[in-house]
């Protein structure tokens, strides 16, 4: 990737992951650790942060080798696990899957008439299509229900949900998985143009510890929205429930001001 490249896309980003473990801020400039929830390095200019060396190599000898910018794949959580209680850091499905399949867009919008169109119009159709599904699927749609990407995902996981500052991305998390979000889900959305992300499940086929917890979860920045201090926050939180969605929930819904997002859940009818 060209340097001039990178930096017109970097321009519009919350950060990049420079590798799996190493994100680098925009606002304001920092190099951070994710693996050891510590700052690296501060620059006053992306030039000099391009200078940077990283285990013996610059981040623009890094960045010169990408052919693109790349989120982890998102991932939808862990299986069930009822009665645990779950406490600790939140966990991260870890990396890898690979690239989701392209459909088309059209497919998903011809299911709406133009003037009738809505942005809740357009989550209860995908939700009706993909709600009950054994595999991730998801569209990116902007605030009046236009679809602009349709992508047909893993069991576990889809990637490519990329979006503009005025776009959604929705996606299913399969009935194997906990319904709420997973680390990946938040941190791509904090790091990324996408303005939200969207997680929805149906109770069919569900056991009785995820059942519960079915439904439309909503993340959504707000102009205020600290990308930094959200993905550190969010690194090193501390979650405790009774289990995993529910903590992930609770921790979601305790920190909307603080880092500046809405966080909201529909329960699955
Ligand atoms: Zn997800």
């Amino acid at each position: 990737m060209l340097i001039s490249t990178f930096k017109y896309y970097f321009k519009r980003l919350g950060g990049v992951y420079i590798n799996g473990s190493t994100v680098l801020f925009r606002k304001p400039l920092e190099l951070y650790s994710l693996a050891n929830n510590c700052s690296i390095a501060t620059f006053d200019s992306v030039d000099n942060a391009l200078m940077y060396k990283l285990q013996g190599k610059s981040l623009a000898d890094i960045i010169a080798d990408w052919k693109e910018i790349v989120f982890p794949a998102d991932r939808g959580g862990r299986g069930g696990g009822s009665g645990m209680g779950f406490s600790g850091g939140w966990p991260s499905a870890g990396g890898g899957g690979k690239e989701s399949d392209e459909d088309f867009p059209a497919r998903m919008n011809v299911k709406l008439s133009g003037a009738s169109r809505s942005y809740d119009d357009m989550v209860r159709e995908f939700t009706k299509l993909h709600g009950s599904a054994g595999r991730e699927h998801g569209i990116v749609v902007d605030e009046a229900g236009f679809v602009s990407k349709y992508l047909h995902g893993e069991r576990s996981s889809i990637s490519g949900l990329t979006g503009k500052s005025n776009e959604i991305a929705i996606h299913n998390h399969p009935k194997h998985g906990w319904p709420t979000f997973s680390k990946e889900d938040v941190v791509n959305t904090a790091l990324g143009t996408r303005r939200g992300i969207v997680a929805v499940s149906s109770t069919a086929g569900r056991g009785e510890d995820t059942a519960k917890y079915a439904g439309t979860y909503s993340f959504v920045k707000t102009a205020k929205f600290n990308a930094s201090g959200f993905v550190k926050g969010v690194n090193s939180a501390k979650l405790s429930g009774k289990d995993y969605n529910d903590a992930v929930s609770k921790w979601l819904k305790a920190n909307q001001k603080k880092y500046g997002y809405i966080y909201s859940f529909v329960k699955a009818k």
